[in-house]
């Protein structure tokens, strides 16, 4: 066991904004409108900024690179106050990370995470290469699943970077209470390849059902 919440006070009570299905199932229609440059551009007004000033509802987290090439609210076409975003280097999860996430998680009423990789990692390669002198705290993070990626034959950069993603969703699936809220179906966990020249998500894990 990774990590554990000693506060458990209030936990999920908060009504969710939308099921953990639903809340993929946007993410997802979202980044086919980007990819498809059909764009809704969804709460960025007056309106929007007025009512989330007062409180806000995020319906899911993303757990990212900080890579600027990744920018979580254009590729999936949300607006304020519709993601609860973690962004570091490699979309690892730490101590810092987990209380971030579990935020969202318990007091804002998000029901679904992301852990978006991507193409090209730099955080990935610097591993892979070994090269990561300054990166330490980050590469320790992700080099056991980078070890993994090292034993499948032919495997390069795009499996490591899957398999860090992977790595991060069975971390995150065995938080204690994270778990109990995906066996009570109030929360998802899914796991998700950004292709950085197509624009498109590519699902790596099993998308929750209403
Ligand atoms: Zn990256």
């Amino acid at each position: 066991m990774l990590f554990t919440w000693s506060c458990i006070a209030h936990a999920a009570d908060i009504p969710l904004r939308v099921s953990p299905a639903e809340g993929i199932k946007q993410l997802v229609q979202g980044n086919e409108r980007y990819v498809k440059e059909i764009l809704l551009h969804p709460n960025r007004d007056q309106e929007a900024r007025t009512r989330t000033a007062i409180a806000q509802k995020p319906f899911a987290i993303v757990l990212g690179c900080s890579d600027s090439r990744v920018p979580p609210e254009v590729l999936f076409d949300q607006g304020i106050g519709d993601l609860f975003i973690v962004r570091v280097a490699g979309n690892v999860v730490g101590p810092i990370e987990l209380a971030s996430i579990g935020y969202a998680a318990l007091y804002l009423g998000a029901s679904s995470l992301i852990v978006l990789g991507h193409q090209n990692c730099g955080a990935i390669k610097a591993v892979l290469s070994g090269d990561t002198e300054n990166i330490e705290p980050i590469a320790r993070l992700i080099a056991p699943a980078v070890k993994q990626a090292k034993t499948q034959a032919g495997s390069q950069i795009e499996d490591a970077v899957k398999d860090n993603v992977k790595y991060v969703v069975n971390q995150l699936e065995h938080v204690p209470l994270i778990a109990k809220f995906i066996k009570e179906k109030k929360f998802a966990v899914v796991g998700g390849y950004y292709g950085l020249a197509t624009g498109k998500v590519e699902l790596l894990t099993p998308v929750p059902i209403e």
